[in-house]
């Protein structure tokens, strides 16, 4: 996963507007990555792009001495973290073409390409081991003239070619040389990408496209739209937009609601907080059925912070049970499922998560986590509860059984890393030493979230794009891990 940002202001806007506010959406968006970070921007006159990019968080790998050089009317930026490739500088993000057959380019992105082991074989010359480079190379190379003068037309026969070779699940911002801001989302749309605007007060605007709408209310920007799946859309320097929809599936990654978005964003216009206390809702009223049927007593509704506190509530109300926070977060820790090893993962849940013993001592406690997918963290947090004496300890999660992995830009693509591969609810019960398991189900994760066109293929198996070379993938990210720890 990573967080994308893209902005441009019109042209001579001085100084570096376009940067600050790409540093600034950042900021919102690092809970979608934390290895790296990097913005480049670019001035029309005289042509020149900016980069810089390095490890570490925003604040880290862009310090305010290198802000104020990233000057010009237009930036994008990224928040990485690395599902494929290794964490070299290399490999970073934004990346800028050579432009030896058109105009340059610089382009970031979020998602993966599942083919990209077999496409890299085919494009020799590959610099880096991430997947952007090849999206990068692929789109750039069709246009031809747009170093003086772009042509729309081009751009839509690009990012055409794009989608026909390259399977997965990837949104981009780019700037292209002479032309402006351009944005694409894959035809299913498996990973966000929205547009808003901003007035500048004289009847001109500033356009952003972002991962997610927390960025444009930090920064003042209006929500226009969900850039639609397999959607082009190019905005100049003269605030024109031109856009065109190439494809008429869509799949929106369910995940993005229950786990990955910040709760104050919206996706398809859908509150990320609200849909999580819809599910928690759901989730409540199985659980009243199942409590009312069984020698379950739990006492106290108690959330694996942050993500699921909003579930935790809606079930403690459905419930009339008291809502309590056994765990404060320590905010100085990075979130744990995005680090990119096992051990890495470990090791910071311990820092991550103080208990406070007074909540758990002698209580029967429902546990609710937004979803199960390794079990490490919840197995973690069941050891903790156990240790200062908790009584009977049930877990609920929003998420039903994650049993399939992810190609798409989650970072799950290996089948046997998933506790409920292969297990049933009683069975993942026993392998996290509590009393019992309870998952929401597909339906009501459906119902919840409040639109059909869902990627739900972790769930069931349906991947909404060809996978074939889905294992290749998975072994190679492994042997990434190994290399990485
Ligand atoms: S497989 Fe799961 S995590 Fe991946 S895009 Fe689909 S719904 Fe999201």
């Amino acid at each position: 996963m990573c967080g994308i940002i893209g902005v441009i202001y019109p042209l001579n806007t001085e100084g570096n507007l376009a940067s600050q506010d790409v540093y600034r959406g950042l900021l919102t968006l690092q809970h979608r990555g934390q290895d790296a970070a990097g913005i480049c921007s670019y001035r029309r006159p005289p042509k020149s792009f900016h980069l810089h990019k390095d490890s570490g968080l925003v604040s880290q790998a862009l310090p305010q001495t290198v802000l104020s050089q990233l000057d010009g009317e237009v930036a994008i930026g990224h928040a990485r973290y690395a599902t494929v490739g290794n964490s070299q500088q290399c490999d970073l993000q934004p990346m800028i073409s050579g432009g030896e057959s058109g105009a340059r380019v610089a382009m970031a992105h979020n998602g993966n390409v599942v083919n990209y082991h077999a496409l890299s074989s085919v494009h020799l010359g590959l610099q880096t081991t991430n997947d952007l480079e090849l999206i990068l190379k692929i789109w750039a190379e069709e246009l031809k003239g747009a170093a003086n003068s772009f042509s729309f037309q081009e751009a839509t026969m690009a990012t055409e070619k794009l989608f026909k070779i390259v399977k997965g699940g990837y949104s981009a911002v780019a700037i292209v040389e002479s032309a402006g801001l351009v944005a694409f989302r894959d035809p299913h749309g498996l990973r966000p990408l929205m547009l808003g605007k901003k007035s500048l007060g004289d009847g001109r605007f500033s356009y952003c496209i972002s991962s997610e709408t927390v960025a444009f209310d930090f920064l003042d920007y209006e929500y226009v739209k969900d850039v639609a799946p397999g959607e082009l859309i190019a905005i100049s320097f003269t605030g024109q937009i031109q856009s065109v929809v190439l494809s008429s599936l869509s799949a929106n990654c369910m995940f993005e609601w229950a786990y990955f978005s910040a709760a104050e964003s919206m996706i398809e216009r859908r509150s990320v907080y609200g849909v999580r206390l819809n599910l928690g809702k759901r989730l409540g009223i199985r659980l009243r059925q199942l409590i009312s049927q069984m020698a379950i007593a739990p006492e106290v509704v108690v959330p694996i912070p942050d993500t699921s506190r909003p579930a935790a509530i809606a079930i403690a109300e459905v419930l009339g049970l008291p809502y309590r926070e056994a765990f404060i977060k320590n905010r100085y820790v990075y979130r744990n499922f995005i680090l990119d090893s096992q051990k890495k993962r470990e090791e910071l849940i311990k820092l991550k998560l103080s208990p406070v013993i007074s909540e758990i001592e002698g209580k029967n406690i429902l546990l609710v986590d937004d979803s199960i997918v390794r079990g490490t963290t919840i197995k973690q947090i069941v050891g903790l509860l156990k240790k200062y004496r908790a009584g009977q300890i049930v877990v609920a999660s929003t998420t039903p059984p994650v049993r399939h992995p992810c190609y798409f830009g989650i970072d799950f693509p290996q089948r046997n890393a998933l506790i409920a591969a292969g297990h049933q609810e009683e069975e993942v019960a026993q392998l996290l030493g509590v009393e019992r398991v309870v998952y929401l189900d597909i339906e009501n994760l459906k119902e919840a979230i409040g639109i059909s066109n869902l990627c739900l293929a972790c769930l069931n198996n349906h991947y909404p794009t060809c996978v074939q070379e889905g294992a290749e993938f998975a072994e190679k990210r492994e042997e990434a891990l190994r290399w990485n720890c």
